[in-house]
């Protein structure tokens, strides 16, 4: 527990400059607190947080993976990442600040049977998730890119922006939809009212545009703890979240072309199966879908419904 806290420490003072977002969770405050968060986590997460603990142990379990994973491909024609090395660090970095950060609400922990993050998958199978839209232009770039390759996909979208889109939506059609509240709240803020609203309006926004969603739904910033999960239920909406993450809403991820495919890319070799998530409300992701598409024609992976 005192390595917890260490670096946890260390991660409040790493923050100090990232983006607003991250203040929005709640992380342990006192020794009590962390401890009683603790007893919360699933083991499956506990195992996690024990090895990123040990950052010289996971990188070299990561590497072995990414090696193994590496010389599979090279066979195919496809040159390893240079900088494999720093992506592992960096990743392992990543996680265990995730980990930190959302112990109460992360989307890196299954809070519930039934919700998914893709692990469940067969080997080789992905989805394809999108965040945040619709944003017209933008949101049809990667819709005709994803038909143009004959890969599914789904949008979570939110209800606000389905209500400004219209009359110009983007033509859905073929693919799947999902509810991401109405307007991307914190949704562990809200009272209950608000909260039922978020995903309610959602879907009458989905009918005032013809539109019809799925029962699946995606909290915004994966934020769900057991109420969020319950009112979502009683809609009969199921949770879905990730395991690939894209990061393309972050500016430095956006900055350099390539770096987004790449650093999915290196997470699916990484990882084998799940669930990716992109945003297609950013000018940067359809150049990055179709970089991230062409990585992916030799390796025989497939991209699920
Ligand atoms: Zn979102």
């Amino acid at each position: 527990m005192r390595i917890l806290l260490v670096l946890w420490f260390m991660t409040r003072v790493a923050l100090a400059r990232e983006p607003a977002i991250w203040d929005q969770f709640v992380a342990p405050r006192s020794q009590a607190e962390a401890n009683r968060v603790s007893g919360q986590l699933n083991q499956l997460y506990l195992a996690e947080v024990q090895r990123l603990a040990r950052p010289q142990w996971w990188a070299k379990e990561v590497a072995q993976r990414c090696r193994q994973n590496l010389q599979e491909i090279s066979s195919q024609g496809l040159a390893p990442p240079p900088d494999a090395r720093r992506f592992v660090q960096e990743y392992a970095a990543e996680q265990q600040r995730l980990a930190l950060l959302y112990p109460r609400c992360t989307s890196e922990i299954r809070l519930q049977t039934g919700e998914t993050a893709g692990w469940d998958l067969p080997e080789r199978s992905f989805r394809l998730t999108f965040d945040d839209g619709p944003k017209p232009a933008n949101t049809g770039r990667v819709l005709a890119l994803l038909r143009a390759n004959r890969k599914p996909a789904i949008f979570f979208v939110l209800g606000k922006r389905l209500q400004e889109a219209a009359g110009a939506l983007p033509d859905y059609q073929g693919f799947l939809l999902g509810n991401h509240s109405f307007d991307h709240s914190n949704l562990p803020t809200l009272n209950p009212q608000q909260l039922a609203k978020q995903l309610s309006q959602t879907e009458a926004a989905a009918a005032q545009a013809g539109l019809v969603l799925t029962r699946l739904w995606r909290a915004p910033y994966g934020a769900r703890a057991a109420r969020e999960l319950k009112a979502a239920e009683n809609l009969g909406l199921h949770s879905v979240l990730w395991n690939v993450d894209s990061q393309d809403w972050q500016p430095f991820m956006q900055s350099q072309p390539g770096r987004i495919a790449r650093r999915t890319l290196a997470l699916m070799l990484l990882h084998r199966r799940g669930i990716v998530l992109m945003h297609d409300i950013h000018s940067q992701t359809p150049a990055e879908l179709a970089l991230l598409l062409n990585y992916l024609q030799p390796l025989n992976f497939t991209i699920v419904p």
